[in-house]
């Protein structure tokens, strides 16, 4: 009998990360494939404080943790830092646990690794060791496309575009402003250049992996995915599609707001969550907190512990009397189950690429609100190329107001045509899932390559 598979997942380790490759992990275990999970110590310590207990031979993957060489919570606030750290370490980390996983029996030796592709440093150190591996893209086929082919942009070293207009990679794709690169970061001339370098890596890193799986499917925007070579879009990954229902979520969901949406009108609640890095500054978060008084509708908003610019997030005045009954706080959601919760009517969203994906797979309108990266492409294309959402327009001291809030709710809210476009899309997403779909058949791929690999 030949040896039994077993994937090493790795995700880079942040939350937009660790959510798709657990998701990923999951899938793959479900096959009956032995799955081992690498977290950096200080990721493991939240994610397995908010896993649901499982009895030993009841869990699917098994859970290891290195690490990262952290001395303070706060140095992984420093991404430039942190990320300069794990470069030096992870790789030589990462060898000896393999090595040591394989001494310790024959049926376990690790057959193929799945690393996220923002940690290169993980699919090179696979091909450094003979072992065949695939590069898990968390962001979206249009990021990848453009980085892949970044060589044909006009950049300076910074990663700065030298041409004035809109930049295109092919005739059919969405175009990118020149100012909303996905490294774009203008206030941070330092941590854009170091998203500049990760991006400059992709190339080389799709050129060295076996296989490139994107969390998307091939419907969705077919473009993108024709100009990377070796791509499997598999997505969407969902928890809510596995047994488990594992998201790897850093903060524990406060599942009240279940029973809270049951008891709201149908299509009718306005869900806000900003993903898991964005931050506001107090007159931001008033003007929030007001709109959403104002606008009339249940709603349910994620208020992070972290949300607020290095302060507790205050609440205007009476704001907590206002909506008694029709508001929700929680500190963290189980957001795919609240998306596909029945009650809820539109997403105020970030429009992390995830985030994206899970409103888009439950037929969720969106009203708009990106910050920075690859959230200002995936902005427009929820806007512009799905029709699905509104943007969510800053004034001109970069505050979304009370008023744009409660205008666009009620727009949104009157909007058939982008409700009847969001169904569209979702029912294009279940079916890719679907026997026969193109992520499953892509998915089947992967198993039956990597199975004989
Ligand atoms: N998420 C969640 N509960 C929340 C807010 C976010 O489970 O209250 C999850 C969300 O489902 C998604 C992830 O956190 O899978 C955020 O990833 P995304 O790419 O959207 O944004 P990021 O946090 O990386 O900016």
């Amino acid at each position: 009998m030949g040896k039994q598979p077993h994937v090493l997942v790795i995700p880079y380790p942040a939350q937009g990360h660790v959510t798709p490759l657990l998701k990923l992990a999951t899938k793959i275990a479900e096959q009956g494939i032995k799955v081992t999970f690498v977290n950096t110590e200080q990721i493991a310590a939240k994610v397995m404080a908010t896993m649901p207990e499982e009895s030993e031979g009841e869990s699917l993957i098994k859970f290891v943790s290195i690490s990262d060489g952290i001395q303070q919570e706060d140095d992984m606030k420093d991404f430039y830092k942190y990320t300069n750290i794990l470069l030096r370490d992870m790789p030589g980390k990462l060898e000896y646990l393999i090595e040591k996983v394989n001494q310790s029996s024959d049926s376990e030796q690790i057959s193929c690794i799945v690393a996220d592709i923002f940690a290169g440093w993980a699919v090179e150190t696979a091909w450094n060791m003979g072992i065949p591996r695939a590069a898990v893209v968390p962001y979206g086929p249009a990021t990848l496309a453009l980085s892949y082919h970044f060589s044909k942009l006009t950049l300076d070293s910074d990663g700065n575009a030298m041409n004035d207009g809109m930049i295109s990679i092919s005739e059919e794709s969405l175009p990118w402003r020149r100012n909303e690169l996905p490294w774009s970061f203008p206030l941070d001339q330092k941590m854009q250049k170091l998203l500049f370098e990760a991006m400059c890596t992709v190339e080389q890193i799709i050129k060295i992996s076996n296989w490139v799986l994107s969390n998307s499917f091939y419907e969705l925007d077919s473009t993108s995915c024709d100009l990377v070579p070796k791509l499997l879009p598999i997505g969407p990954l969902l928890a809510l599609n596995n047994s488990r229902h594992l998201a790897g979520s850093f903060w524990p969901e406060d599942s009240t707001c279940l029973s809270w949406l049951d008891e709201q009108p149908l299509g009718s609640v306005i869900y806000v969550a900003l993903g898991s890095t964005g931050t506001i500054n107090q007159q931001q978060f008033d003007e929030l907190a007001l709109g959403l008084e104002s606008s009339g509708q249940p709603f349910l908003w994620v208020v992070r512990s972290d949300l607020m610019i290095g302060s507790d997030a205050q609440f205007p005045g009476a704001f907590k009397e206002q909506i008694a009954g029709r508001g929700k706080m929680v500190e963290w959601a189980p957001q795919e189950k609240v998306l596909a919760h029945r009650s809820v009517a539109c997403f105020v969203s970030h429009c992390g690429w995830n985030s994206t994906l899970e409103g888009l797979s439950m037929g969720v309108p969106f009203l708009c609100w990106p910050f920075f990266v690859d959230q200002i492409q995936n902005k427009n294309y929820v806007c512009e190329a799905w029709k699905i959402g509104f943007e969510l327009t800053r004034d001109e001291n970069g505050i979304v107001t009370r008023h744009e809030i409660e205008t666009k709710v009620r727009k949104l809210l009157n909007d058939e045509s982008i409700k009847g476009n969001a169904l569209k899309l979702k029912e294009m997403a279940k079916r890719s899932l679907a026997e026969g779909g193109s992520s499953f058949e892509n998915f089947e791929r992967f198993m039956v390559q990597m199975k004989s690999s």
